[in-house]
C-alpha cells in the first residue's frame, strides 16, 4: 500500500547512544501500550534502566497520543487515521508525525531503536512488526495475532535477524520464564531468536480465566449482549480481546501463538481452565516436573520481563496479597461449548493459511458482534465456516498471507451481509 501522501517525511534516525535502550511503543494508546510506558517511565525514573521511549504509533485515540507524546517526546510518532494524524500534527509542532495505515511500519523502518513492543491489535500489527524483525530489534510481542497469521514467516526470519522474540501475553511469558531454567538446549535452542529449549516438555498447560460466561448455559450465553461479552472477571483489556476472551478465541488464538513461539506440536499443548487467573501457566516435563509461574493478573509483569531479560529489575505491579489469595481452583475446558479450541488445533494441524483465514474471520465476526449485526454465538460459527470454506495454502509469503486474511473477511463480510 503506498505511503500516504501528506505524512511529514520519516525523520533521520538519531544513533542510539551506547548502552541506550530505545523503545518503539506500536498501540501506545490501547491496554498494552499504556501499562508499558507505565514499565518503561519505572524502569527509567527509578535508575534501573537507561531506556528512552523514541516512538510511539497509534489508531485513532489523537487526544491520548498527544499525551503520551509530551511526556516522552518521542522522536517521531504514527498514527493510523488521518483524521486524527492531522490532529495529532497541529498539537505536535515539533515531532515528525507519520500517518496513514502503512505508519506504523514506516516508523519502525526509520527510527534507530533497539527494542519494540508490537501491542497493535490484530493483523493490523503484522507489517510494524515485521519491519521491526529485519531491523533486528528485541521484540516485545503482545499482538498474538502476528504470529497466528503470520507465524511461519517470523520465525525464520527472527533467526534471519537474529531478533529476540519475547512474548508478553502473560501465559506465554510463564511458560517462557519456566523454560528459561532449561539452558541451551541441545539443538542450539534456548536463544530467544530461535526459541527456548523444549527437548525435556512433556507439554505445556496455558490456563484460561474462563471468560464471563464459565458458568453461564450453553444457551443462554449464545444471546450475550456485548456489554456482558465486555464484562471480564479478571483482566481489563482492550475490546477485542475481551471479547475474545469471553468466546474462548483469545485462548485459541494463544494455542496457535504458543505453537509458533516455542515450536510445539498441537499435541503437546493443552489448556486449563483457572478462574483465579493467578497461575499464568504450567510446563510439564517428561521427568514429570511441573514448573508454574504466578502472580495477580497485572500486565505489568511479562511487559517488563520483556523489557528485562534474561534478567529481572524492580518491578511496578501488585504485588501478591497472599491473605486475599483465597483458593487456587483448576477445571478441565468444555470443548462443546467453547468449539473455538478445537478450532485452534485443528488450524495448527492444518497449516499454511489456516492460521490467517482463523484469526481474519474471528476479527471480522468479532467486529460485527461489536456492531450488533450478529449475535454472540454466531461469531465462531462464522470463524468454522470460513475456515472450512476457505482450504489452506502455503503461507511462505507475506502476499499469500494477506490474501488469506482479506479472504476471510470477504466471506465473512458477505454471509452476514456486511458489505
Ligand atoms: P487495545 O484495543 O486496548 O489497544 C489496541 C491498540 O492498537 C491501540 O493503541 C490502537 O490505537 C492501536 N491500533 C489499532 N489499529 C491500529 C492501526 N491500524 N495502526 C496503529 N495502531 C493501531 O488492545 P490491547 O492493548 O488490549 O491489546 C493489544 C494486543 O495485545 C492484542 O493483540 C491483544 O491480543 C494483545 N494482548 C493484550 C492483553 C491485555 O491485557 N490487554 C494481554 C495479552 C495480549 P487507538 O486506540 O489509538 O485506535
Amino acid at each position: 500500500m503506498p505511503t500516504e501522501t501528506h505524512s511529514t517525511s520519516a525523520p533521520d534516525p538519531i544513533p542510539a547512544p551506547p548502552g541506550q535502550r530505545r523503545l518503539i511503543v506500536l498501540g501506545s494508546t490501547g491496554s498494552i501500550g499504556v501499562n508499558t510506558l507505565r514499565v518503561a517511565e519505572h524502569l527509567a525514573s527509578a535508575g534501573l534502566m537507561n531506556i528512552k521511549v523514541v516512538g510511539l504509533a497509534a489508531g485513532r485515540n489523537a487526544q491520548r497520543l498527544i499525551e503520551q507524546a509530551r511526556e516522552f517526546h518521542p522522536q517521531a510518532v504514527a498514527v493510523a487515521d488521518l483524521a486524527c494524524a492531522s490532529e495529532v500534527k497541529k498539537a505536535l509542532p515539533g515531532t515528525p508525525v507519520l500517518a496513514g495505515p502503512e505508519a506504523a511500519r514506516e516508523l519502525v523502518q526509520s527510527l534507530d531503536a533497539t527494542d519494540l513492543t508490537a501491542a497493535i491489535v490484530g493483523s493490523a500489527g503484522i507489517q510494524a512488526t515485521l519491519a521491526g524483525i529485519q531491523k533486528g530489534m528485541r521484540i516485545g510481542l503482545a499482538n498474538k495475532e502476528t504470529l497466528v497469521a503470520a507465524g511461519a514467516l517470523v520465525k525464520p526470519l527472527c533467526r534471519a535477524h537474529h531478533a529476540p522474540l519475547l512474548p508478553v501475553d502473560s501465559e506465554h511469558s510463564a511458560i517462557f520464564q519456566c523454560l528459561a531454567s532449561q539452558g541451551p538446549g541441545a539443538r542450539g535452542k534456548g536463544q530467544a531468536d530461535c526459541g527456548p529449549d523444549t527437548s525435556h516438555v512433556k507439554r505445556i498447560v496455558l490456563t484460561a480465566s474462563g471468560g464471563p460466561f464459565r458458568t453461564v448455559p450453553r444457551e443462554k450465553m449464545v444471546q450475550a449482549t456485548v456489554e456482558e461479552a465486555l464484562n471480564h472477571p479478571t483482566w481489563k483489556m482492550g475490546a477485542k480481546i475481551t471479547i475474545d476472551s469471553a468466546t474462548l478465541m483469545n485462548k485459541a488464538l494463544e494455542i496457535i501463538e504458543a505453537h509458533w513461539l516455542f515450536d510445539l506440536p498441537s499435541d503437546k499443548i493443552a489448556v486449563i481452565v483457572h478462574p483465579q487467573s493467578i497461575a499464568h501457566s504450567f510446563v510439564e516435563f517428561t521427568d514429570h516436573s511441573i514448573l508454574a509461574q504466578l502472580g495477580p493478573p497485572d500486565m505489568k509483569t511479562p511487559i517488563q520481563y520483556a523489557l528485562t531479560w534474561p534478567g529481572r529489575l524492580a518491578g511496578c505491579s501488585q504485588p501478591m496479597d497472599w491473605s486475599r489469595l483465597g483458593q487456587l481452583e483448576f477445571f478441565p475446558p468444555d470443548f462443546d461449548k467453547f468449539p473455538a479450541l478445537k478450532l485452534a488445533y485443528d488450524v495448527i494441524d492444518a497449516g499454511g493459511t489456516a492460521g490467517a483465514v482463523f484469526n481474519a474471520a474471528n476479527e471480522a465476526a468479532m467486529a460485527a458482534f461489536l456492531d450488533r449485526k450478529i449475535r454472540f454465538g454466531r461469531i465462531v460459527d462464522l470463524v468454522a465456516q470460513a475456515l472450512a470454506a476457505l482450504p489452506p495454502r502455503p503461507a511462505d509469503t507475506l502476499e499469500a498471507i494477506l490474501a488469506a486474511d482479506q479472504a476471510a473477511r470477504d466471506f465473512v463480510n458477505n454471509l452476514i451481509g456486511n458489505r
